[in-house]
């Protein structure tokens, strides 16, 4: 078995410009490998910690040199010699501590799990999809592109912060050239009506509209004028409703428009009714449990309902929402938990339930792309992650390309 020879992490940018951490470990054979970060902004209250330095004279205090030093200076220490498959995290989470990887950080935490599984598949000679499935039958995910883009994501009008398009009846490069195009098609549609054609920090557009149903109604639009139809191209939102969350009820900051969680079912049930909506994420707040049960029991046959903020990739977190029959598929971002064997047991409870499990990118990206390898080594039935557009987004995109191209 091979051995940890080092472990180096460093501060790197991100794709809206913020530090994160990436690692760097080889092995005693020589063999290298590296993994990068990445951080969200429709952060949930109950996700793992982030560690920032907070000193406001670097990067607005969004430094990452304590996680960067607790790589370099206490786990690097704690694995170097070990063998690459010495259950590192496990070892990281007892040098931690915390329930929430306050201590040493969950950014430094992920980083270093990330780029040991990645040394350990070379160590065997496999890839990292190759590497983490149990029983080597793969399944390419549905890709779920952001193609419009609200909320805490863009400085528009817009509340709600996801609008996607889904080609679920599509294969993979038939998929992501529907993404592609329907994506051109909409940016052409955009411009005709002398809206912006910027775009927001997952890639997809960004304009001003008259209502957040005016983006559906574009979105069908695009999809129809490129030539597909709405049985093999869904629509998927993220409402991130946790973001209006406050006192009991919904504000939406940009509009000023407030709702109760009743109100918010009942617009999500007319929506539903009216356009190709497959899967609506976040459509109820982190804390708003029985508002979830009741969203869940309307629309619960309908529609997949995710949950981002109120799960966090968490298996206490999901435990509760099963008890609750609160939503009925969970979104897994390895960094709200930090770490990937946490990952990977949250998939495990979520596929035993009978949950759908979505793998995910976080609005800020580094060019890492193992969300890809995890969707197609735990078989799920969706990745999001972005636009079809920007490199941090297409990064993932073309690993699945990739992966297909090896196992085809
Ligand atoms: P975030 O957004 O990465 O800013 O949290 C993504 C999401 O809410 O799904
Ligand atoms: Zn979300």
């Amino acid at each position: 078995m091979d051995k940890i020879k080092s472990i180096r992490a460093k501060e790197i940018l991100d794709s809206r410009a913020n530090p994160t951490v990436e690692v760097k470990i080889t092995l005693e054979s020589g063999i290298q490998a590296f993994a990068s970060v990445p951080s969200g902004a429709s952060t949930g209250v109950h996700e793992a910690h982030e560690l920032r330095d907070n000193d406001k004279n670097r990067y607005n205090g969004k430094g990452v040199l304590t996680a960067v030093k607790n790589v370099n200076e206490i786990i690097s220490p704690a694995l170097v010699g070990r063998d690459v498959e010495c259950w590192a995290d496990d070892i990281m989470l007892s040098l931690d501590g915390s329930r929430t990887k306050e201590n040493l950080g969950a950014n430094a935490v992920l980083a270093v799990s990330l780029a040991i599984a990645r040394a350990a598949a070379k160590s065997y000679g496999k890839e990292l999809f190759e590497f983490l499935s149990r029983d080597k039958v793969y399944r390419m995910p549905t890709p779920m592109f952001n193609l419009l883009n609200g909320g805490a994501h863009a400085n528009n009008n817009v509340d709600i912060q996801e609008f996607m398009v889904v080609p679920h009846g599509l294969d993979l490069p038939d998929a992501i050239r529907a993404g592609s195009e329907i994506y051109h098609t909409l940016g052409i549609l955009l411009k005709d009506r002398g809206l912006s054609t910027g775009v927001g920090d997952e890639g997809g557009f960004a304009p001003n509209l008259n209502t957040d149903e005016e983006a559906i109604e574009l979105l069908c639009m695009a999809i129809s004028k490129s030539g597909y139809s709405t049985d093999k191209v869904g629509i998927a939102l993220d409402v991130a409703s946790s973001e209006w969350y406050k006192n009991g009820e919904y504000l939406l900051p940009k509009r000023g428009e407030k709702y109760t969680s009743n109100e918010l079912t009942e617009y999500y049930s007319a929506l539903i009714k009216k356009y190709p909506i497959i899967s609506i994420e976040d459509g109820i707040g982190e804390d708003d449990l029985a508002g979830w049960s009741k969203l869940t029991a309307a629309l619960g046959e309908k529609c997949m309902l995710v949950g981002d903020d109120l799960f966090v990739t968490n298996t206490q977190r999901l435990s509760m929402g099963i008890k609750h029959s609160a939503a009925n598929a969970i979104l897994i971002k390895p960094n709200q938990i930090g770490s990937l064997s946490q990952t990977m047991s949250v998939i495990d409870m979520a596929r035993d339930v009978g949950y759908k499990y979505i793998i995910s990118h976080r609005s800020g990206e580094t060019l890492d792309s193992a969300i890809s390898d995890i969707a197609v080594a735990t078989k799920a039935e969706f990745i999001k992650a972005g636009a079809p557009a920007r490199g941090e987004r297409v990064a993932k995109y073309n690993r699945l390309l990739e992966i297909l191209d090896m196992i085809s």
